[in-house]
């Protein structure tokens, strides 16, 4: 199942997420970094560092 975790982008933040598909995933973490980052729409330099870190 893919997952990611906001510290491996280097955030001191302990967020982490899971969903059975990675675009319910990208939807997870948008909601998570607009909500806690005030990123509300993620750039595709910072897209293409999320996309390597979930696993
Ligand atoms: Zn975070």
């Amino acid at each position: 199942m893919p997952s990611f975790k906001c510290a491996d982008l280097g955030m001191d933040c302990s967020f982490m997420a899971k969903s059975i598909t990675k675009s319910g995933l990208m939807k997870k973490i948008q909601a998570h970094a607009s909500e806690v980052h005030k990123i509300t729409s993620i750039p595709a330099d910072l897209r293409a560092k999320i996309e390597s870190a979930v696993k």
